[in-house]
């Protein structure tokens, strides 16, 4: 039996398992659940272990504690550095879910509680991926760490601090971070590149107080429009970012990507029936599935 068919001959087991991993409610952002956030790490490091990896361990950060592992029997091979994080965001608003969140609950062939697809059941595609290897094979075709953070949903406040403590020990080749959608249940995907957010708040100013309009008007810019023009100022007519120097070090999309995208099933009527809108808008003559992951925009 190989890999592949001891994952599916056990395919229930690791589901059951998924279940129970769900069903802790490792809520980062309430302090009323750092002890389910540690029952979590807990649990992963002892599964960890018995799927066969060497070392699994807790280790403390200055916040709540990072699951590392490791399996370094092939010798020669890379290192494959898994990331991944055991924390949730909150349930609320409870009326909202049609089954308890922590009670994973399997619907037309999807598995609903919080945490199942961000992150405890993309990490554990790849834990289970180390058990069906381990198990049928007796070993994994490369060296493989694990990285399971709690606190990606309040900002990795202690990961940098704790990778930076860690450089020898986290060492790798390549860093798997599963904390991503695939494309489709039939088609596994892999995301290698995702944009960044910067946030600015922007303070307008005019004359001290209200003028009268027949004195002043036409004299005075009003701040509100003085704001419009600034937001209008920052895209083109065409759609494309107009701030100076906001594409300097956009790498060009080469032909390879530019196949890739092309290949996936995205129409503008999928488009259209997910957001609602009457027509796309943006970048004339991007595509419309690489202007909304490609180039970075404003
Ligand atoms: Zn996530």
């Amino acid at each position: 039996m190989n890999a592949f068919e001891h994952a599916a001959a056990q395919s229930d087991t690791y589901l059951a398992q998924l279940k129970d991993l769900l069903a802790i409610p490792s809520v980062s952002t309430l302090p009323e659940h750092s002890a389910d956030m540690q029952r979590a790490a807990e649990w992963l490091a002892a599964h960890l272990r018995g799927v066969g990896m060497d070392r699994a361990e807790v280790m403390p950060t200055g916040g709540y504690p990072v699951v590392y592992a490791e399996w370094l029997n092939a010798p020669g091979a890379p290192t494959v550095l898994v990331y991944g994080h055991y924390d949730v965001q909150p349930p609320d608003p409870l009326d909202e879910w049609a089954s308890p969140p922590f009670t994973a609950t399997e619907r037309d062939g999807d598995l609903y509680a919080r945490g199942a697809t961000d992150d405890k059941g993309q990490l554990f595609v790849q834990v289970k991926a180390v058990d069906a290897l381990l198990s049928a094979e007796g070993a994994l075709p490369v060296n493989v760490k694990f990285l399971l953070e709690g606190e990606e949903e309040i900002g990795s406040k202690h990961l940098d601090s704790f990778i930076e403590a860690h450089r020898d020990l986290l060492a790798a080749d390549v860093a798997l971070i599963s904390d991503a959608p695939v494309w489709a249940i039939d088609q596994p995907s892999i995301t290698y590149g995702i944009r960044g957010m910067t946030y600015m708040e922007i303070e307008v100013r005019g004359p001290r107080a209200d003028l009268h309009s027949g004195a002043y008007g036409g004299t005075v810019h009003n701040p509100a429009q003085a704001l419009c023009e600034i937001i209008a100022a920052l895209h083109n007519p065409d759609g494309s970012v107009a701030v100076p120097g906001f594409y300097d070090r956009v790498r060009p999309i080469d032909e390879e990507e530019r196949a890739a995208l092309a290949k996936l099933p995205w129409t503008e009527a999928k488009w259209r029936s997910e957001t609602g809108a009457p027509k796309p808008w943006g970048e004339q003559g991007v595509q419309l599935r690489r202007a909304a992951w490609r180039p970075p925009h404003a």
